[in-house]
């Protein structure tokens, strides 16, 4: 694998794919996680101290057409100078005849930031134009930037054409494949992989992948009422995805076929609307009256799922069990961080899939009792599926 490492990048600018797509607070804007800023810091600092620059693209959030203030990457620019302990130049357009400027002044030991590259359409398109453009700003192209490896857009995987020499990876790249490896390729049995989240539409065809490779899947949080629902249970006003029912059933039906244990809540911490101040009480999870929603796994599917994680030594995670985000429902969420930490200190590989349960593991304190927490969600789980990723295929070429 081409990393950093084989580079010396002195007098030269990286211009480096990282993934600052951190979340934010609503309202005063400032970082409420900045995970994914500090892993990628270790890559900076190689190039910064061989006597390179390092000029930084990246996305943030979901702007839906052109510029929005709220998505400016301006809001991250001290942290970053805080974290490399340098001064961070900012161009306010990512490309264009200013950030040319910038890029082309820049000197060794300093870093620019450029603005948020999806101010452009071009970027999630793959427009080779538009990757030309942004490639004009560096000299050699290191892509770090594993959560958005699933996504062939121009500054993941088209630009890197412009660089047929001159690419590399990072190190949260490297990191990321070695640590994946080691589930797929080297996996100790059992082996369980926990997937919760909002959203069963996102993790359908992982699940499906999963019944191939693992021995248990654990499911938990909003999309477990979908194959509650699918299965005639009464879910009431839970999270479900009704065109999503036939599908479930088809993946009970793959696990039983395939011998692989699937297992859903028995029953869930539900409450009379979305918020912690509402009433709360646990009930079976196919036993939902209307009004009533489940937020939480509830104890006893809390209990079987920590038994099953106990015993394996080799542990996926991927979203939470409920809405850890609120007191009264992050019961489920912490009790599966405590036993993956714990089955972690008894000798299993632990690999917690970005997004949401990071942020879940580190709110819990067990981010460092945990194997690795990876930065990608979606990448981590296609690279999962077997997939080559266009951002890793792009730099292997
Ligand atoms: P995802 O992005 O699909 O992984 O979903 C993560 C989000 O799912 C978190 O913000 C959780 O609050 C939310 N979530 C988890 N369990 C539930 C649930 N039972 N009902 C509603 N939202 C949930």
């Amino acid at each position: 694998m081409n990393t950093v490492d084989n580079i010396n990048f002195a007098g030269k600018r990286a211009l480096i794919r990282v993934d600052f797509n951190l979340p934010l607070d609503k309202q005063t804007l400032s970082i409420t996680d900045d995970s994914r800023m500090s892993a990628t810091i270790p890559t900076i600092n190689k190039i910064l101290a061989d006597g390179g620059s390092c000029v930084l693209m990246s996305h943030l959030g979901r702007p839906k057409e052109g510029r929005e203030d709220k998505y400016s990457l301006v809001h991250v620019v001290g942290h970053l100078a805080e974290l490399t302990k340098t001064m961070v130049h900012f161009a306010q357009d990512c490309i264009g005849e200013d950030a040319v400027r910038l890029a082309n002044n820049l000197k060794p030991g300093e870093i620019l930031l450029l603005e948020n590259l999806r101010f452009y359409n071009e970027e999630e398109k793959g427009d080779i134009a538009f990757s030309e453009k942004l490639s004009k700003l560096g000299d050699v192209y290191v892509n770090d930037a594993f959560g958005t490896a699933h996504r062939a857009h121009a500054s993941t995987a088209v630009i890197a054409e412009f660089f047929p020499n001159d690419r590399c990876f990072g190190y949260v790249m490297a990191a990321e494949v070695a640590n994946a490896d080691k589930i797929m390729k080297d996996t100790q049995r059992p082996f369980t992989a926990i997937t919760g989240g909002a959203k069963v539409s996102d993790k359908l065809l992982i699940i499906e992948n999963l019944i191939n490779v693992a021995d248990n899947i654990i499911i938990g949080g909003g999309m477990a009422y979908t194959f509650m629902k699918a299965q005639g249970g009464q879910i009431g006003n839970s999270l479900c995805e009704d065109d999503r029912l036939e599908l479930t059933l088809q993946l009970i039906e793959k696990a039983r076929a395939k011998g692989v244990q699937l297992l859903l809540p028995v029953d869930s911490v539900c409450a009379d609307s979305f918020s912690n101040e509402a009433n709360n009480q646990t009930l079976p999870s196919n036993q939902i009256p209307a009004g009533w929603m489940g937020l939480d796994i509830g104890p006893e599917a809390t209990a079987a799922y920590k038994k099953v994680i106990l015993e394996s030594k080799t542990i996926l995670w991927n979203g939470p069990m409920g809405v850890f985000e609120m007191s009264k429902f992050e019961n489920g969420t912490k009790q599966v961080a405590e036993a993956v930490a714990e089955a972690t200190a008894n000798g299993a590989f632990s690999l917690i899939g970005g997004g949401d349960s990071a942020a879940a593991v580190h709110k819990f304190g067990y981010e460092e009792k945990v194997s690795y927490v990876s930065t990608g969600g979606g990448a981590l789980l296609e690279y999962f599926e077997g997939k080559r990723l266009p951002g890793i295929a792009a730099i292997m070429g």
